[in-house]
């Protein structure tokens, strides 16, 4: 059953209490609302027992706390976990939890489907739906609590969601609103509590925003980067015809860094398209002047995709080239492959899954 009242979830502190003053209660409620949702996670205004029952029947008239319905839950040999969300009207959206030794992290989505187009990403090959706003972002963070059992808000150190990537589907910066005000939601130290420290928003290069990024969210950099001249990215990635590199090469000099927190640069490894040891070399020139570290992703493949993976060896080359001028460059491991929860195969898989079975089922 879809719950047709509108959501308390998403609302900034500000509004909470403007939406609280327009039902005739005092603003300060707004305080305590959040707590009982961001902090204890609760989705029934009936266990909020520092409000009076008439007032707890009066909220559960008007609104709800509901999250995005779980289509499915995966979860891979490795612990990776996969959500498959709907939102109210129908539309999807992926979520993945990756545990690792040291942390946790949640890799949200922020669009349904993505404008892009970038060649190598399956995403790319679906069109965009829609934004997601701001409810439908923190929504997925709180569905992975609810998942997992992390309410209240557990100390810093304690946590299994310890950190989150916006590198799911859709390209953040394109729906920059929404995002920023999901971030400070989360950000909140009265509620999710999460610290600016353990977020990364990853971008494919929408300079104009990014320095909005830097001043009004100071969150981690991450950039997708994946070539190291314009010609090459433009092939691969369109939006560098708009956004060549030396524009954005001078955004993210601009970019509030140091060398404990440096930007991310993310680089798919595409056979004989961008692997060559030049290709390292000319990566180095590029990122000269800027606090950098390197995520070097092994392509996965796709049907229908023009590229192959570069063979692990020459990954490796790559990243000692890389290590040997002083930068870490990890491998990025493939994480979930069994349940399809790896980078550019969010949703568009599953909804490939899901047509093959319906077909199959109509036979
Ligand atoms: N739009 C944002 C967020 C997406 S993050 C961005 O571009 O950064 C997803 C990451 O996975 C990006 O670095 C993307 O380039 C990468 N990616 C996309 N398709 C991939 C594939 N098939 N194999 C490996 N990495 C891929």
């Amino acid at each position: 059953m879809e719950n047709a009242l509108p959501t308390l979830i998403g609302l900034s502190r500000d509004e909470l209490a403007a939406e609280m003053v327009a039902i005739g209660e005092k603003p300060f409620r707004a305080k305590q609302l959040w707590h009982w949702i961001y902090n204890r996670g609760v989705t029934d205004f009936a266990q909020m027992t520092t409000i009076a029952k008439p007032m707890q029947e009066k909220l559960a008239e008007r609104y709800t706390l509901a999250r995005p319905t779980v289509v499915t839950e995966q979860t891979s040999t490795d612990g990776t976990r996969k959500w498959l969300l709907a939102f109210s009207d129908k539309n999807q959206a992926e979520t993945v939890y990756i545990p690792e030794d040291d942390r946790g992290t949640l890799c949200i989505s922020s669009q349904v489907g993505c404008t892009l187009t970038c060649q190598f990403c399956h995403t790319g090959t679906q069109l965009l739906v829609r934004n997601l706003g701001a409810a439908e972002i923190v929504g997925q963070f709180m569905t992975a609590r609810d998942s997992y059992g992390e309410w209240p808000t557990p100390d810093d150190t304690k946590r299994l969601l310890s950190n989150i990537v916006m590198m799911g589907m859709g390209e953040p910066l394109f729906n920059y609103d929404n995002v920023a005000k999901a971030l400070k939601i989360i950000m909140d130290g009265e509620g999710i509590s999460l610290s600016k420290r353990r977020i990364t928003l990853s971008t494919a290069g929408v300079v104009p925003m990014i320095r909005k990024t830097g001043e009004e969210l100071g969150v981690n950099l991450a950039v997708s980067l994946h070539a190291t001249t314009d010609e090459v990215r433009s092939r691969i990635m369109p939006i560098n015809n708009k956004y060549p590199l030396a524009e954005l090469m001078q955004a993210l000099r601009d970019y509030p860094t140091n060398n404990a927190r440096r930007i991310t640069f993310e680089y798919v490894m595409l056979k004989d398209v961008n692997d060559s040891d030049a290709d390292a070399r000319n990566l180095i020139k590029l990122v000269k002047d800027i606090p950098a570290k390197f995520n070097l992703i092994p392509f996965n493949k796709w049907p229908g995709s023009e590229f192959e993976q570069t063979p692990m060896k020459q990954i490796k080359r790559f990243s000692d080239i890389l290590f040997e001028a002083g930068y870490s460059a990890p491998i990025r491991q493939t994480r979930g492959a069994d349940i399809l929860a790896a980078c550019g195969q969010l949703k568009s898989e599953s909804e490939r899954l899901r047509r093959l079975k319906e077909s199959q089922a109509a036979e």
